[in-house]
């Protein structure tokens, strides 16, 4: 039987797991922390199940899909229930609950600008091309060569995919009115890159929000993390947690490689014929490799764009909140300044945008009786210096004072639970680079084949997986991201796919 270590027991840790395991290899998990999750993992504490990362969830069908190549239903592990409305948003003088019903959606995009109705269905119907060419075809590649693209529509259809022109002239070609600009570009900043400097091609994120819909598993994102780890453990993997690898060695004329790990402060050194890396890339490239065996040196990583950072505020409130949304979006400051001082100036921002989940508006099993669940949000450059705990209490502050005047809801007194984490945690907990939380930056020159490669130049049988390369950050890709290596794996082993 073959042997894989995994390094990393985040999504595309769990999911390249469970893929090799159904092909019949005896698979590892080395994990760093006491539970799987990564940057989804969850915390508890005062009666609160506070979800640490992701709290979208976006297309489904990927979720589906996965479960599904096991013989097993989403539904098997956890409920799900679309959220209406999908999310809220503040802009300074108005705010709209954003329906999930497509034609009220529109009737709100029409009473906000004459024509925007039927514009945006035009909008969506290349979105929906996109989205269908981009996550059926595109994402699933390995990334390796150029050849991979040859035998698809995209070479023909490269136009039709707008991968070179920007989103927000795609955007700002459809609609006019500011607030429908910034709706639309939101879910763009999920990329970690300036609208103008997207292609507009992830114009199929709209596709994904509008169309397909914001969806929440009861009790929580992190639920989606521990169906993932029953169904890995049910196909035989183990897992190791409390066990941070430190080094990888090539064995036997590189045929074998073995990773030395720490557990409990006692060195181990586990074998096995593959490994994949689902830490950050950079992390191990840099730091669990010896110099003759990195795929890139600092210069490469320094010139690469990285996803932004945040700040987060897991917050916990004595009683419950008028109005309020599931998902809400603070649009009441100006966009376009706080994502030059991220991606720009790379400054601490003056007056930033926010985004506030309370997902004990759906679910009362995330808070006590009579309380909020509160996670509030800010996207911060990556390797800004200064992150201290005085620092993020100023700018909470800010945003509880902001907060409070948008929605009418005074909370600053309400606090019964209170816990930041930015930049220095991402750095600790993760070792990411610069303390980014969403990788790299999906920009043009960062995409399909220009990402970091999915297979170690080097090293025989050492692979990557995970938000630095293919196909990219967020959830969904990273559960790709476990498939599309594992099955790299599969056919470098001379074996059939099951
Ligand atoms: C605050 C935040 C909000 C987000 N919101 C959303 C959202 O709403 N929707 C969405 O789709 N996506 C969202 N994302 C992105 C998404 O969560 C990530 O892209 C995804 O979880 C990354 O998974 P991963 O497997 O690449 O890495 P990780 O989750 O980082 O997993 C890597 C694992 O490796 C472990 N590790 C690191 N070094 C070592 C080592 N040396 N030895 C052993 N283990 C090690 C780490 O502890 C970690 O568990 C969000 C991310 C963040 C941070």
């Amino acid at each position: 039987m073959k042997k894989a270590i995994v390094i990393g027991a985040g999504f595309s840790g769990l999911s390249a797991a469970a893929y090799l395991a159904k092909n019949g290899w005896a698979v590892s998990v080395l994990e760093k922390h006491a539970l799987p999750g990564g940057r989804a993992r969850k915390f508890e504490s005062n009666g609160f199940t506070f979800d640490m990362g992701p709290s979208w969830y976006w297309m489904p069908e990927v979720f589906e899909a996965f479960f599904n190549h096991f013989g097993k239903k989403t539904s098997d592990y956890y409920h799900l229930s679309r959220l209406d409305p999908s999310y809220k948003v503040f802009f300074k003088e108005a705010q709209y609950n954003i329906p999930a019903n497509y034609l009220q959606l529109q009737q709100l995009f029409e009473s906000i600008e004459t024509g925007a109705a039927a514009n945006l269905d035009l909008f969506l119907k290349e979105a929906e091309y996109k989205y269908f060419t981009g996550i059926h075809k595109l994402v699933h590649k390995p990334g390796l060569s150029f050849l991979e693209l040859a035998d698809m529509q995209v070479i023909k259809g490269v136009l039709k995919l707008d991968v070179f022109t920007n989103i927000k002239k795609h955007i700002a070609k459809h609609f006019k009115h500011p607030y429908l600009r910034s709706l639309l570009e939101f879910p763009v900043l999920f990329l970690g890159a300036l609208p103008r400097n997207t292609p507009a091609l992830y114009s199929l994120m709209n596709y994904a929000d509008i169309k397909l819909g914001t969806w929440y598993p009861q009790g929580g994102m992190y639920q989606v993390v521990d169906a993932m780890y029953k169904l890995a453990t049910e196909l035989g993997v183990q897992f190791f947690f409390n066990t941070e690898a430190k080094k990888i060695n090539p064995l036997e004329h590189n045929s074998t490689l073995e990773v030395t790990a720490t557990r409990q402060e006692k060195v181990q050194r586990i074998n096995a014929h593959a490994i994949i890396a689902s830490a950050d890339y950079h992390h191990v490239d840099s730091e669990l490799l010896t110099d003759q065996y990195r795929n890139y040196n600092p210069k490469y990583w320094d010139r690469k764009t990285l996803a932004p950072s945040c700040l987060l505020y897991f917050i916990g409130i004595n009683k419950k909140l008028k109005n309020m949304a599931h998902h809400s979006l603070f649009f009441d400051t100006d966009f376009e300044k706080h994502g030059k001082e991220i991606y720009q100036y790379k400054s601490w921002p003056e007056d930033p945008l926010f985004y506030v989940s309370i997902p004990s508006v759906n679910d009362p099993t995330v808070a006590p009786q009579g309380c909020e669940n509160m996670l509030f949000l800010v996207p911060v450059a990556a390797g800004l210096t200064g992150d201290s705990e005085a620092l993020r209490n100023r700018y909470f502050d800010k945003l509880c004072s902001r907060f409070e005047q948008v929605t009418g809801n005074s909370i600053k007194n309400d606090i019964c639970f209170y816990r930041t984490y930015s930049i220095a945690d991402f750095t600790t907990d993760y070792h990411a680079l610069k303390g980014n939380a969403y990788g790299l930056a999906n920009t043009l020159r960062q995409t399909a084949i220009l990402k970091p490669s999915i297979k170690s130049k080097k090293m025989k049988n050492l692979y990557f997986a995970g938000q630095l390369t293919v196909p990219g950050p967020g959830v969904p890709p990273c559960i790709i991201s476990g498939e599309v290596v594992a099955k790299q794996v599969i056919k470098d082993f001379g074996e059939t796919w099951k």
